[in-house]
């Protein structure tokens, strides 16, 4: 069995044109606003701020960018929070993270208003998120799903499987699996037999940060699996689940690069029109 590969590229591009074709027909005072911090001079934040930016452009979203210094403190973040917190033409607040040494993200990234906080980081939408009640997501686990939901199957009642427990990707991404009806198993890196929980998986979310770290022995014949990895290998992109020998078992499979990657932006995109009320 080969795999159908899933292409995240195509995907996001159609949310992408879609969203661009509601938008064109309103004025651009009356467009949705997302405000970008940055701060710092971390040059992988730099290239996925720039991404964002050409995103906003494309569609017709108004972008309003606040680069800082690294040594800016929390006091100035505050206040530039606050102000964007106050302004009636954002409608968006996303802090690029990381954040520079000695800056408590969590106390920025709470001072954001929760019906502003586009990344779904908030205290209050994360509460949102697990206990059932809707709110914006995070972006990178909202793509995971677009994707699967992309394949047509029935998630009801499916066994799922989410490698990795970060706050960003694998805890959302398992409690999305779980409001879906899902059983979820969450894996790290204490996890006994982890082989052997993630054959388990109808569905299998990989984001670990190790190449190739699931193979295709770990995959159970039909799974749908998801491949949220970006590692850095002699000038390629790789992913964490070895896409030769698991797309032999997988029914569908994601690519890297191509997969979960053009997802993000094609979802923050999305969270920025739903908290413009669109
Ligand atoms: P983190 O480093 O925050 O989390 C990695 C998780 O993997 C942790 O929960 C860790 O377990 C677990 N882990 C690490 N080693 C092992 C192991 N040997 N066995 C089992 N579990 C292990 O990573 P992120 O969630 O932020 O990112 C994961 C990957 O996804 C990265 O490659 C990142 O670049 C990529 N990514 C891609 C995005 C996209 O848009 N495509 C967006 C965000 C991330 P423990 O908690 O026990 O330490």
């Amino acid at each position: 069995m080969s795999a159908s590969i899933i292409d995240g590229k195509k995907i996001a591009a159609g949310l992408r044109e879609d969203m661009k074709a509601r938008l064109s027909a309103r004025p651009l005072e009356d467009r949705p606003g997302l405000a970008v911090v940055l701060a710092g001079d971390d040059p992988a934040s730099a290239v996925y701020v720039r991404q964002k930016e050409k995103a906003c452009l494309e569609i017709g979203i108004n972008s309003f960018m606040h680069r800082l210094s690294g040594d800016t403190g929390h006091d100035e973040l505050l206040a530039l929070i606050d102000r964007l917190n106050l302004s009636d033409e954002v409608h968006g607040i996303l802090v690029q993270l990381p954040l520079p040494e000695g800056i408590d993200a969590k106390r920025i990234v709470s001072a954001i208003l929760p019906e502003k906080d586009v990344d779904g980081f908030h205290p209050v939408n994360i509460g949102k998120l697990w206990s059932g009640e809707s709110a914006v997501v995070p972006c990178t686990p909202k793509g995971i799903m677009t994707l699967i939901d992309s394949t047509g199957i029935e998630l009801k009642g499916l066994e799922a499987v989410v490698v990795g427990r970060s706050n960003i990707v694998g805890k959302p991404a398992a409690a999305m699996l779980l409001a879906r009806h899902c059983t979820v198993t969450v894996c790290h890196s204490r996890t006994k037999d982890l082989a052997g929980v993630v054959r388990r998986g109808d569905i299998v979310v990989a984001a670990v940060g190790r190449p190739n770290f699931v193979t295709g022995d770990m995959i159970k014949p039909g799974a749908v699996v998801i491949d949220v990895g970006i590692n850095r290998a002699g000038g390629r992109l790789i992913g964490d689940v070895e896409f030769e020998s698991a797309s032999q078992k997988a029914a569908f499979i994601t690519p890297v690069p191509g997969g979960v990657g053009p997802m993000t932006i094609a979802s923050l995109m999305q969270n920025t029109l739903r908290l413009a009320g669109l």
